[in-house]
């Protein structure tokens, strides 16, 4: 289907309709097992000479119809759902690492992804640096001969710093280096890294793919061969797989997911014009910003600037904490992505668990807070935070 759109690929199947009584869309096959028609049948598809279902969580047609949709829409070879973004991102480090390897992290990674590479530092003895990416040579100082992947988010929760993908991809070819890219915060309507030479994507689904806070997910995009090693062992035998009614509801998600990013991304746009004319609100980070330091990268390698943006009050975490009191329509509440306007205070909550010295490295400070701007007409969601910011 790559020879079309990717608005209009979001939209249309894969899945044969004429074997599904003409059914417009994916049918959902709630099911945790398939009968064989005999046993020699049963024989020959787990001696894999015949194709076809086993048990739900080796494949599930629902569940093949959202892999494939995701491996068309990042233009990669094979994908792979998971039953949340970390069990994508753990399934897709587990399966690149040995003990003894060693990582480069971009700074700044979600916190439990971070959470993750200290786990397996302690126990499987991976070393990784957490290193900013906008120098390149002094990044490339930090490949050392057992660096097995270079993991990257790009824009950076909550900081929105940018990493070129381009540039990593250049540094890690010259030593068979694989790069990753959790591609969660622009979903493949905003950026494709693989088509800039990234070898593995993951996404949390959760959230603008699912779109509608309803589902936790994860998917993971890379090469057959990869994703078929992932397949068969960091997810069939560590079991983060996806139940087939949350694979129906992230097909349904994308859908509407041009749309929805065109919204997000126009709302975000006005938030931002009238944050930064507020004289409460004392820095704002958003790649839109035309005087935001990566303005140019992120109109090279993004579609367009995505719906989160984060800002700083006046007055540290006291202050930063009466502004999420006083909402009343934007929610308190981490995730992104969804059709509500959501804000939340990373010092407290999405990085709490990085330590403050590393957190402050980063730009997080108790006064900084993160917008997920959703779909709601721009100017309420504007009212709503313009009365919180005016009354402390
Ligand atoms: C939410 C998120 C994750 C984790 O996804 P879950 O679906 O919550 O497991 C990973 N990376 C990024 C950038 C995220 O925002």
């Amino acid at each position: 289907m790559s020879n079309k759109h990717l608005e209009t690929r979001l939209i249309h199947s894969f899945f044969d309709r004429k074997k599904h009584f003409g059914s417009l869309t994916p049918p959902l096959y709630q099911t945790s097992t398939f009968t064989f028609e005999n046993a020699e049948q049963g024989e020959a598809r787990f001696a894999g000479r015949e194709s076809g279902y086993i048990y739900s969580r080796l494949g599930n047609p629902t569940v093949t119809e959202l892999e494939e949709k995701i491996a068309d829409l990042e233009e990669g070879e094979s994908g792979l759902a998971f039953s949340s973004g970390m069990g994508a991102v753990s399934a897709v480090i587990m399966a690149l690492i040995e003990t003894g390897d060693h990582l480069l992290i971009s700074e700044g990674v979600y916190g439990c992804t971070y959470g993750l590479l200290e786990l397996v530092k302690k126990k499987f003895k991976v070393d990784f640096d957490l290193i900013s990416m906008d120098q390149l040579d002094v990044m490339e100082e930090k490949i050392r001969p057992n660096t097995k992947a270079i993991y990257i988010e790009t824009p950076i929760n909550p900081t929105m710093k940018l990493v070129d993908i381009e540039s990593i991809v250049a540094i890690a070819r010259k030593s068979d280096i694989k790069v990753v890219v959790d591609n969660t915060f622009c979903s493949p309507y905003l950026q494709q890294p693989l088509k800039l030479g990234a070898d593995i994507v993951v996404h949390s689904a959760t959230k603008y793919i699912g779109g509608h806070g309803d589902v936790i997910a994860g998917l993971a995009v890379g090469s057959s061969d990869f994703m078929q090693e992932v397949r068969m062992t960091t997810q069939k035998d560590v079991g983060s797989v996806i139940s087939p009614f949350d694979a129906w509801l992230l097909l349904r998600g994308l859908k509407t997911l041009a749309i929805r990013m065109d919204r997000h991304c126009m709302n975000a746009m006005f938030i931002f014009e009238k944050l930064s004319r507020h004289p409460k609100v004392t820095n704002i980070v958003f790649p839109g910003d035309p005087s935001f330091d990566q303005y140019d990268l992120a109109k090279k390698q993004m579609r367009n600037f995505g719906g989160l943006i984060s800002f700083e009050v006046e007055g540290g975490k006291l202050a930063a904490q009466k502004v999420m009191n006083n909402l009343s329509l934007v929610q308190v509440a981490v995730s992104l992505g969804d059709a509500e306007t959501l804000i939340q205070h990373p010092a407290t909550m999405t990085h709490a668990v990085v330590p403050e010295e590393e957190r402050l490295k980063m730009g997080i400070t108790a006064s900084l807070l993160r917008l997920s701007v959703g779909l709601e007409n721009p100017q309420d969601i504007w009212c709503d935070l313009e009365h919180a910011l005016n009354l402390f």
